[in-house]
This record gives structure tokens, C-alpha cells and sequence, in this order.
């Protein structure tokens, strides 16, 4: 339903609760967000997920001291599997090291899961977005390259999608896709901002893109790339919004 994503400076806590409130709007059962955290040498991702409303959510995550800086966020509203803690996303492949946040349908999930469970992986949601996980996993097991594999995992996929992953394995780069879902991308002065709707961009940045279908986005805290299906460099338009909340 609803999507947010933020990399750069500031605490990435405080920019996906504040982008998820602007989304509450639309409707949701539950709302949850994966969170990058260095951890001795490494980094790993850290998900909190609640049925309920985002103040809930974000009670929660005032509990954490979290100075996160990169992250994504999501309000569901529940297509496939009922609303519950396990369905609500992000949802995270088998080693934990990536993490989705989805909006629309996957046409083909159950062949998708059945073909991945033939493969070893164990799935924890009743949800067709979990696919997405576990497809990027192993597509990221031959690239090692987030950008590549998010795009390997699109071939596979039937559907509508607005999405947007995180991997541990690279650190403060979001991925995002679309295809029939909408997504805005837009870079402000503390950082690179995601969303499936500009209202929630519009307090970092003015200047946006909306993604076409089969455009992608790599988020890094220092700028932003788009490419095609094949991975090569686009320069999509720019839109300007020049309206007010
Ligand atoms: N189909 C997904 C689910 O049921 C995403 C729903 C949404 O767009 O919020 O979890």
C-alpha cells in the first residue's frame, strides 16, 4: 500500500515514520520498517513490524537506540495472507541479509514459492511479496551486486510491483522497481528519498522522479542512478512540484 525508503545523513527512523504518517491516509492493517545497523565489521538489517496503527510502530522504535541511517518502511494493506506481525512487511530472505518492502500483487507467487521451496528456501508469510526476498537472495548469490539482482528477480516476477530492498552486504544503497505501482524517487540536501506517493517527499525535496515501468533506481547516500531492465544508464525527466500539502 504504502512505500518509503531513505538513505543519507540524518536518522532513518525519524524520516520513514514521518514519510509513513503522510501515507496513513490511503488506508492499512500494518506497518513495519528494516533498518541497516553497523555491527563489528559488518552491517546487518534490523526489522520491526506491527499490526496496528504507525503510532504503534513508532512507540516501538523510540525504544531503540537506532541512529540508523538507511532504511525502508511500509503500510500494508494485506492481499495475499491475512494481517498479522509475520505477513506484515519488510520481509527478509532466509539469511536476513535483504529486505523487501512491496506494494501490489504477484501474479505467479505460488508457482514462484514452490519452485524457491524446491530449491531449499523456507518461507515465514502467508505473502506473495515474500518471493520477491528469496528471489533476489539467489540472484545475489552470483551478482553480490544488490542493483543486478533486484533485476534478475524482476524477470521471474508476474504482477504489479512498487519495490524497494535493502542488503546488508551494501550498506546504504536502497534498490527500487516498478512496474504498474507507482514510485517516486527524489534527491534532497540530507540524502536519497523513495516513496510510492510524492506527498511523502515533498518536506526533502521538490525536484522528483516517477519511475516508468521497468525503470530502476539505485539510492545511495550520495546520489542516485537509473537504468533500464538491462542495467544500462538512463537520465529519466525530472518533475518539479510546485504544489503545497
Ligand atoms: N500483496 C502484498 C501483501 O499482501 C502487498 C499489499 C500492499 O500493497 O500493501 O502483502
Amino acid at each position: 500500500c504504502g512505500i518509503v525508503g531513505y538513505t543519507g545523513l540524518d536518522t532513518a527512523k525519524d524520516v520513514l515514520i514521518t514519510g509513513l504518517k503522510r501515507l496513513e491516509y490511503r488506508g492499512y492493517d500494518s506497518a513495519g520498517v528494516a533498518l541497516e545497523r553497523a555491527e563489528g565489521d559488518g552491517c546487518v538489517v534490523d526489522i520491526v513490524r506491527r499490526v496496528g496503527k504507525v503510532a504503534g510502530l513508532e512507540s516501538e522504535l523510540a525504544q531503540r537506540d537506532d541512529a540508523s541511517t538507511c532504511g525502508i518502511g511500509h503500510t500494508r494493506w494485506a492481499t495475499h495472507g491475512v494481517p498479522s506481525v509475520a505477513n506484515a512487511h519488510p520481509h527478509a530472505s532466509c539469511d536476513g541479509r535483504i529486505a523487501v518492502v512491496h506494494n501490489g500483487i504477484i501474479e505467479n507467487f505460488a508457482e514462484l514459492r514452490a519452485d524457491l521451496e524446491a530449491r531449499g528456501h523456507v518461507f515465514s508469510s502467508q505473502t506473495d511479496t515474500e518471493v520477491f526476498a528469496h528471489l533476489i537472495e539467489e540472484a545475489y548469490a552470483t551478482t553480490h551486486d544488490l542493483a543486478a539482482a533486484v533485476r534478475a528477480a524482476c524477470v521471474h516476477v508476474v504482477g504489479a510491483y512498487g519495490l524497494a530492498a535493502v542488503c546488508a552486504d551494501e550498506p546504504g544503497v536502497i534498490m527500487v522497481a516498478r512496474k504498474d505501482s507507482p514510485i517516486v524517487v527524489g534527491r534532497g540536501e540530507r540524502g536519497s528519498y523513495v516513496a510510492s506517493d510524492v506527498i511523502a517527499l515533498i518536506d526533502a525535496t521538490r525536484d522528483v522522479v516517477v519511475l516508468e515501468d521497468g525503470q530502476f533506481a539505485r539510492l545511495a547516500p550520495e546520489g542516485i542512478e537509473y537504468t533500464d531492465a538491462e542495467g544500462r544508464r538512463i537520465e529519466p525527466a525530472v518533475t518539479h512540484i510546485d504544489w503545497d500539502i
